[in-house]
């Protein structure tokens, strides 16, 4: 079941449903991708008719951040629990671990997703990460032609929104994996290159707040949070009307 918050219909899961979804997407015969809105991503879709159509249009669609829960909230639809796309791939990989599935690392600066590759095998041997490419590139047919000689199942597009988005869009059906997920900033966060906020920022919901201080320059960026959640505000008004 989808939960509409302000025009993205995000599926209403616990955090072990959405694993348990994703591994079914992965075994599927048709290709699927995964997308993980945050609230900067939901309000800049409002202004993309054809960006919300592509979220819209995911297998799975997961609250990634607390913003999006206080939305369904205040409209009165509350989601069960936020999904963070890192730890539901994290999940994932382990699932893929132990049934042999073959993944792809694509994003990030040059060398950070053999980093990620190096710890991620480190912490779960029987991982098969079948290739890896950074996301500065200029023509997409090498990586799509790496992609496909790699044999995978799985691909992590981690381009940043709506990058990503619009990558798995155009070359779903070209690279013979089943599943890609969309997952921004995550390779950088396996890597170890971007500390993740401690549990306690975690469990209070401040981990845009954490984030924030350790990335001042993002500041403009999560301005549309506050916007985002008027709107819901105002959303919620105009509905009950
Ligand atoms: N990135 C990339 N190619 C680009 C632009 C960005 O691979 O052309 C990567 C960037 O290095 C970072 C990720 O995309 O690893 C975006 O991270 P960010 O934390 O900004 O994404 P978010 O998770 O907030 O969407």
């Amino acid at each position: 079941m989808r939960v509409d918050i302000l025009g993205i219909g995000f599926d209403n899961v616990t955090f072990d449903e959405a694993v348990d979804r994703g591994f079914e997407l992965l075994c599927s015969d048709f290709p699927s991708y995964v997308v993980t809105p945050n609230s900067e991503i939901v309000y800049d879709s409002l202004s993309n008719s054809d960006y919300a159509s592509i979220l819209n249009k995911a297998g799975l669609v997961l609250p990634d951040g607390i913003g999006v829960i206080y939305a369904s909230r205040i409209l009165g639809r509350p989601l069960k629990q936020k999904v963070a796309g890192i730890d539901f791939a994290k999940a994932l990989m382990k699932r893929m671990a132990d049934s042999g599935k073959r993944l792809y690392l694509f994003g990030s600066k040059p060398g950070i997703a053999e980093a990620a590759a190096e710890k991620l095998t480190a912490e779960m041997p029987d991982l098969i990460i079948c290739g890896c490419h950074d996301g500065y590139f200029t023509d997409d047919k090498p990586i799509i032609e790496d992609i496909l000689q790699s044999g995978a199942d799985c691909v992590f597009v981690c381009l940043g929104a709506p990058k990503q988005e619009l990558w798995i869009r155009d070359h779903l059906h070209e690279t013979g994996a089943k599943l890609m997920i969309g997952l921004g900033g995550s390779l950088d966060g396996y890597a170890g290159t971007v500390k993740r906020a401690p549990d306690i920022f975690i469990k209070l919901g401040l981990e845009w707040f954490y984030r924030l201080i350790k990335e001042p320059w993002r500041f403009k960026r999560m301005l549309r949070l506050p916007k985002f959640l008027w709107k819901a505000v105002m959303a919620s008004f105009i509905e009950r009307k």
